[in-house]
This record gives structure tokens, C-alpha cells and sequence, in this order.
């Protein structure tokens, strides 16, 4: 699994909702070189840090995140193959 980091608005969702701990928030300045994606920027602020993936295998597939993610920006391939997308509500 993956977050795509220029539209991860650091809004901290993931990491709230997730029951196995899957995502930490790490400071902005860890991701030097990744530019905001204009769109997410267009409707939402971005925070002080972005989410990074730190526990992916521990992942149940339990769609929480992929319903609160702002930014549209989690990608999931379950145990087979097949690909899940955030779509914020
Ligand atoms: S789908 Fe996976 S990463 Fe997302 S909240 Fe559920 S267990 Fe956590
Ligand atoms: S929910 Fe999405 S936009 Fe918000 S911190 Fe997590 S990955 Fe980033």
C-alpha cells in the first residue's frame, strides 16, 4: 500500500480511524521535493506534516481510511491483487 505524498494534506485521518496502527505523521520538511498537488490544494489546507505508510502489512483491508482520506491520495492491493482507492466522502 501506498500514500501518494504531493496530495497527503497531513489532515491525520488515516492515522485516527486505522485499527492496526498503520500510518505515522511525519513532518513536512521529511518529504523536501514533494510538491502539493494543486488540485487537493485547490480545496483543502495542508498541514504541518503528511502521513507515511509504516506498518502496510499489518493492513486488514477494513476500508476506514480509504472513506476519511482528503486527499484521495491511498492506494491498497489486498492479498489478491486486487487495488482499493480512497474517495473522501
Ligand atoms: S484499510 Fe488498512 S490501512 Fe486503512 S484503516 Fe483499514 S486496516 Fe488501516
Ligand atoms: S487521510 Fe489521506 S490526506 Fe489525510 S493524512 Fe492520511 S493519507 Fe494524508
Amino acid at each position: 500500500m501506498e500514500v501518494a505524498l504531493p496530495r497527503c494534506t497531513g489532515c491525520a485521518h488515516c492515522k485516527d480511524v486505522c485499527p492496526v496502527n498503520v500510518f505515522d505523521l511525519r513532518p513536512r520538511e521529511q518529504f523536501a521535493g514533494v510538491v502539493d498537488d494543486p488540485e487537493v490544494a485547490a480545496k483543502f489546507q495542508f498541514r504541518a506534516e503528511r502521513s507515511l505508510v509504516v506498518n502496510g502489512p499489518e493492513c486488514i483491508v477494513c476500508a476506514a481510511c480509504l472513506y476519511e482520506c482528503e486527499g484521495e491520495c491511498i492506494r491498497i492491493l489486498d492479498s489478491e491483487g486486487h487495488e482499493h482507492r480512497s474517495v473522501y466522502k
